[in-house]
């Protein structure tokens, strides 16, 4: 397996970056997770878009240009022959000193790898996720924003070692309002009457790739989407609940804090709303 790592390609085993790299020390850089299928990158723009997006916030300058990114993801995904990928970006702010100041950091780093999925197992698809809401609250936009993709991601972390301890498949982050946000890496959806609702980004969520291609492909569909607030409440008594990310795609939820949804079973909207999103995924995106 080949790594794009500081300018050239290197063996997996010998991908390794120098402990005074400011990523390392101090979570000081952004990254992008995206997918090919069948060879076609989905939704590339809009990920790099991000990407650059983050590090712009964060004062951090990309490398590359966009067109010499898309070159090297190309090129990882060719170098290791793949198809189907999950490819991580990362952009760290480069080795520095012990100090925090990134004015300390010789260069940003890059990094690239892709590897063959591993995909989420059928049987949870079939089944749907067990979730649990957890203490942790998403950080406030205010504080730092929850779009910046940054290599932080201890909120995050913290709220899916919630979810293991509480022995729950994902967790629901809810912000200091105790409004529903988004899951641990995946944002959430609840359809009630036919209508389908997800939070607004303003609320402490990142506003996921995935998430803007369902609310696309469900207004097509014919539904009403609407970005609205809502609480734990709301999705204790939705018809159906799902998440979606560029990891899991669409993944319908079966319970949540003990709650069935519905009769327990992944809903009917959220099969034919993953079903169309693999049709997308087959045929659209960057050879
Ligand atoms: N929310 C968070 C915190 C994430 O890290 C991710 C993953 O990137 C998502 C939501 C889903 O976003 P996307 O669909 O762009 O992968």
């Amino acid at each position: 397996q080949w790594i794009f790592l500081s300018g050239q390609f290197v063996k997996k085993e010998e991908a390794v970056v120098s402990v005074y790299d400011h990523g390392f020390l101090y979570g000081d850089g952004v990254f992008e997770g995206i997918r090919a299928y069948d060879g076609n990158i989905f939704k590339l723009e809009e990920h790099l878009q991000r990407l650059y997006e983050s590090a712009r916030s964060i004062l951090l300058e990309v490398p590359y240009t966009k067109e010499e990114l898309t070159q090297i993801i190309v090129e990882t995904i060719r170098k290791n022959q793949l198809e189907d990928a999950y490819i991580r970006v990362v952009v760290s702010r480069g080795s520095g000193n012990l100090g925090l100041d990134p004015s300390n950091c010789s260069q940003p780093r890059l990094v690239v790898i892709a590897e063959a999925l591993a995909l989420f197992p059928k049987e949870l698809y079939e089944r749907g996720l067990r979730v649990g809401s957890v203490a942790s609250r998403r950080n406030r936009p205010d504080v730092l924003n929850p779009q910046i993709k940054s290599l932080n991601y201890l909120n995050n972390i913290l709220v899916k070692l919630e979810a293991n301890q509480a022995g729950v498949d994902e967790a629901l982050m809810l912000n200091d309002q105790g409004y529903v946000t988004e899951g641990s890496a995946d944002n959430v959806f609840i359809i009630k009457n036919g209508t389908i609702f997800t939070p607004p980004v303003y609320l402490g969520a990142l506003e996921g790739i995935t998430r803007n291609a369902i609310i696309d492909l469900a207004k097509e569909a014919g539904y009403t989407v609407k970005e609205t607030p809502f609480t734990r409440h709301d999705v204790y008594v939705a018809d159906e609940v799902f998440l979606t990310g560029t990891a899991v795609e669409v993944i319908a939820v079966v319970e949540v804090d003990g709650r069935k949804i519905d009769d327990g079973r992944p809903g009917k909207i959220t099969n034919q709303l993953l079903k169309e999103f693999r049709k997308v995924v087959a045929n659209d995106g960057v050879k």
